[in-house]
């Protein structure tokens, strides 16, 4: 397979928080990559931004340390780093005084893309937005990329879009939810829309449930008092679980196009039922041996945050009435494992007769780890001794099928950065997206805050707490396994 690698137009690349822990861990590895992908023309410009006060050579050897840690030597070049580092340059600034902003004025130039990147909290979004444009910085083609969380609630959201609106039109904010630059969540939109086989069969008539599950093995650790304020609804649900419901829910749009793409999704958060308080299992990890659990870490010994969340929804429109979808996220489980599951419905009838079992088509799409897409099939168990059903992978693992290329993959952070500067939004959330999620996930949290339910306490290394098998028993159905 050759890779196909169209560069992009030059471009000044301002990161404000370019020295924090995701500039570091993710955006600058990631636009090093691109670098030595060849997609960054001779005049592109990436200028870290903080309060810190370094030198551009200082930031340089950071920057340098910064790619050396998050990519292996052999998957790194001495040469190349060096050429990348020359693309460097650092700016002291203040998001909220007047220190830097003449300089950075000064810096960015006239004729090429201009994106800015506000890697800090959102706390400082406005604050940048405004020096940004007071400062004559921010031209009319500008873009600014912002980082989750984005709000808290529906009214925080609403505050956040109206701050930057004041400053910015909606095409030149790009809201980053990672899950969509991974390569199988856009794979998923090209099975679905690019294949005549799976449309038919895509809907309440033939799909028994879905599930999309996104497990984690770490704890909150170090970032306790900040997660004690979220939870695994806020922090996960209502951003990356539901952008995955809404690609496998929303309906084809007429064109691969922002908009287009958007306004199905905005269609399918807004046809969400709501939950009943049944159908949501909130836990807690317990202590073990050698692991504190989730209290010892959070904020409050007596926290009611949850670390782990399953909720059973549904989706009124005339596609999925009837059809569940199952959301499950949570920490210290047993494996690193995202997946969502295409369920399908029973063959009508069994002419194999019982003995033969009950068996159903999966289509699983994992996003980690191995990337890739399977389609479980009903075949012969092959050999004599009667008709017996046995269920294989028709399997489309990235890395058997495209070979070594599959390991060269661009991460998420590094394509969706590279869609700004080509100025492409489809895989950006638009602010009624994010609105209407959170006009979905208020009222659950508000349920549960007012109830004062207790989140059930589950074993580190398991699958969560008990009650969310329940949930799917109770309808006859069974979680998929985590599997690392
Ligand atoms: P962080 O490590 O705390 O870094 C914050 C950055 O902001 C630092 O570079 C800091 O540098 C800079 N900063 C703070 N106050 C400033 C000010 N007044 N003016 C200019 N710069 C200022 O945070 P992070 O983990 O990188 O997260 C950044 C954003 O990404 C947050 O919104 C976070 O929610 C989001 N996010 C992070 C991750 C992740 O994996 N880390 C994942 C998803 C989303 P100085 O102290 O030198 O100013």
């Amino acid at each position: 397979m050759v890779s196909r690698v169209i560069p992009v137009d030059p471009f000044d690349l301002v990161i404000f928080g370019g020295t924090g822990d995701l500039a570091q861990k993710k955006i600058l590895p990631g636009l090093y990559r691109r670098f030595a992908d060849g997609q960054m023309p001779a005049e592109a410009r990436i200028i870290g931004a903080a309060r810190s006060d370094l030198t551009s050579d200082s930031y340089r050897a950071m920057v340098r340390d910064a790619v050396s840690e998050a990519i292996p030597e052999g998957r790194r070049n001495g040469d190349t780093l060096t050429a990348f580092l020359g693309r460097i340059e650092y700016v002291t600034i203040d998001a909220t005084g007047t220190a830097g902003w003449t300089e950075l004025a000064a810096m960015v130039r006239p004729d090429v893309v201009r994106a800015f990147y506000f890697s800090v909290a959102p706390s400082l979004f406005g604050d940048l937005a405004k020096r940004l444009n007071d400062h004559r910085i921010a031209s009319r083609h500008c873009r600014i990329v912002v980082e989750k969380p984005f709000g808290r609630d529906l009214a925080s959201a609403r505050d956040l879009n109206a701050t930057l609106a004041r400053h910015f039109s909606e095409e030149q904010i790009y809201r980053i939810d990672h899950y969509l630059g991974k390569e199988t969540v856009q794979n998923l939109m090209a099975v679905r829309f690019a294949n005549v086989l799976f449309e038919p069969l895509w809907n309440a008539q033939y799909v028994d449930h879905v599930q999309i599950t996104v497990a984690e093995t770490v704890g909150v650790g170090g970032r306790g008092a900040y997660y004690d304020k979220s939870g695994a609804m806020r922090d996960m649900v209502q951003n990356h679980l539901m952008q995955l419901l809404c690609l496998i829910a929303m309906e084809p749009p007429s064109r691969f196009d922002p908009d287009a793409v958007r306004d199905e999704k905005l269609k399918v958060i807004r046809a969400l039922d709501p939950v009943e308080p049944k159908d949501i299992v909130r836990g807690q990890y317990l202590a073990n041996d050698t692991l504190s659990g989730y209290r010892d870490e959070a904020e409050s010994p007596d926290s009611r945050t949850e670390s782990f969340i399953a909720l059973k929804c549904g989706i009124s429109n005339w596609r999925w009435a009837g059809t569940p979808f199952y959301l499950r996220t949570g920490k210290r489980l047993k494996a690193r494992a995202s997946e969502i599951a295409v369920v399908f419905k029973d063959a009508p009838h069994a002419i194999f007769g019982q003995s033969a079992g009950t068996h159903r088509n999966i289509l699983s799409i994992r996003l980690q780890p191995n990337e890739g897409i399977t389609l479980g099939v009903t075949i012969k168990e092959p050999g004599p001794g009667g008709m017996r059903l046995l269920d294989v992978p028709l399997d489309m693992s990235f890395a058997d099928a495209l070979g070594p290329e599959a390991s060269e993959v661009p991460d998420a952070y590094e394509r969706l950065i590279m869609d700004v500067i080509r100025g492409n939004q489809t895989l950006f959330m638009r602010g009624d997206e994010v609105e209407a999620a959170w006009a979905w996930t208020d009222p659950l949290i508000e349920g549960w805050t007012e109830r004062g339910d207790a989140p059930a306490p589950y074993e580190i290394g398991s699958t969560g707490p008990e009650e969310a098998a329940i949930l799917m028993h109770r309808a006859g159905r069974k979680w998929r396994e985590i599997r690392p």
